[in-house]
């Protein structure tokens, strides 16, 4: 822990209310009816991590969580709209229409020295059920960032972690030993990169030097909780900064190995991946939707390409089929570290399989194309290739008129006979605007 202060001596500051910047504004009703009301009942409530940090920042959080000495039943005996959560340590849930506010009780840290049994072999927390006080919560938390509590007593805010400070330098600072956090939870690597990215925080040099002798370990973290890590990771609107975060430090390999190999070699591929990060993050900012799968379909492009011209080279078939039975290879062997939904790996198949039929075709099977379910992305897919220089820009730009043709017009593009069936199809789509949604 060199450079930094430790962030464990522990001692409460209390930052009264004339002293932060934490305005009620930047608390959503919900999380604020739920901490009014267990403050008037008695209890202690706060407002904590992701929530407290963003409003310091006036990043206008939208993911409220609350700490409380009020047990989940106690808590549940509040609130009609309350569901109680998990088994092993019991969440309150309320919920206020499409807002879920999170309630958890405090909890007391897993703690080496006193209970070998808490942590396996590697280090990893295996149990931290123990409910406790504010000041025994503040440790099982991972960054000091996320360790701020904002009391509804009277709007002050409660730091035993320097955290207070650390927001404002802007650096993520783990909580404890970082080795030893790291081992505990892998994942906690991935939040640093993913916080770094979302706040332009700095990863302070002593966590820094920590992940690159853990990085390995996110090898035994469960496959189905990386694809979660995952989704934050890139559907954030900051899918960039944190791809670049990842691979400094070393983790995007971790994750995604197979392209990392294709990235270390590729510029081409590197800037294609670039162009779709951006694009993503760009239809973010402007409140469109964003799906995993075009991303996905992006990280293993290269690698299933590879191995689709071996198949080729093996046995006879179209580069269409050659495409789909690499990209399920490839998909199975990638899930063995992100487990993706097959609701996800099939369409981005389909949309993988496509690209090949990008092509100045007429007829049937251009109208085929253009009438396939997967389109859309796939058509999406191919601009960015050719935003890079992978795809002739004339057949983009094809693909790009025929989408706001008449039906007449297409059929002239397509050099189609009119057949009552074609008419029909094509009439359907004829005021439909290029394709935008991936
Ligand atoms: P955001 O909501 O922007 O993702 P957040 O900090 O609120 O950020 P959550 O995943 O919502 O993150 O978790 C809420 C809080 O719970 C965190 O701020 C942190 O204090 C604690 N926490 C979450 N995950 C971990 C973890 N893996 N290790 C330690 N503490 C964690
Ligand atoms: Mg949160």
């Amino acid at each position: 822990m060199k450079n930094s202060p430790n962030p464990g001596s522990g001692a409460l500051k209390v930052i009264p209310r004339a002293a932060h910047n934490v305005s009620r504004d930047e608390i959503s009703n919900a999380a604020l009816k739920v901490l009014y009301r267990l403050h008037k009942a008695g209890y202690q409530a706060f407002l904590v991590g992701g929530g407290v940090r963003d409003a310091m920042l006036e990043l206008h959080p939208k993911d409220f969580d609350i700490a409380t000495n009020a047990t989940p039943e106690e808590v549940r005996s509040l609130f009609s709209n309350c569901r109680l959560i998990g088994r092993r340590f019991r969440l309150a849930h309320v919920r206020f229409g499409r807002e879920i506010i999170e309630v958890a009780t405090f909890r007391a840290a897993a703690n080496h020295k006193d209970d070998d049994s808490s942590h396996d072999t590697e280090g990893r927390i295996l149990r931290d059920n123990v409910y406790g006080s504010v000041e025994a919560d503040v440790w099982r938390r991972d960054f000091t960032c996320n360790a701020l509590y904002y009391n509804i007593a009277d709007f002050s805010i409660w730091d035993y972690t320097g955290g207070f400070e650390d927001v404002k330098r802007k650096r993520l600072v783990l909580i404890g030993d970082p080795a030893q956090r790291l081992r505990e939870d892998p994942v906690r690597m991935l939040r640093a990169v993913r916080f770094a990215g979302k706040l332009g925080f700095t990863i302070d040099e002593s966590v820094v030097e920590a992940m690159r002798g853990h990085t390995g370990l996110l090898t035994n973290v469960p496959a189905a909780r990386l694809f979660d890590e995952f989704l934050k990771l890139f559907q954030a609107g900051f899918a960039e900064r944190t791809f670049n975060l990842l691979r400094e430090h070393k983790l995007f390999g971790e994750l995604f190995p197979a392209t990392e190999e294709e990235l270390a070699k590729d510029d081409s591929y590197l800037a294609f991946t670039h162009a779709a990060l951006k694009n993503s993050d760009k239809r973010v900012a402007e409140g469109k939707s964003v799906t995993p799968m075009f991303l996905l379909g992006v990280f293993l492009w290269a690698p299933i390409k590879k191995l689709a011209a071996i198949r080729r080279s093996e046995e006879k078939m179209s580069e269409s089929q050659a495409l789909g039975l690499a990209a399920y290879e490839i998909v199975s062997q990638q899930q063995q570290r992100i487990s993706i939904p097959k609701r996800f790996t099939v369409p981005m198949r389909e949309m993988l399989s496509l690209q090949p039929r990008f092509e100045f075709v007429r007829g049937k099977r251009a109208m085929n194309l253009l009438e396939h379910r997967r389109f859309r992305a796939a058509y999406d897919f191919m601009l960015l290739q050719s935003e890079i220089g992978e795809v002739d820009e004339s057949l983009a730009k094809f693909w790009t008129d025929v989408q706001t043709q008449s039906a007449e017009e297409r059929a002239v593009s397509f050099q189609m006979e009119k057949t009552p069936g074609s008419n029909r199809g094509t009439r359907r789509r004829r005021r439909r605007k290029p394709a935008q949604d991936s």
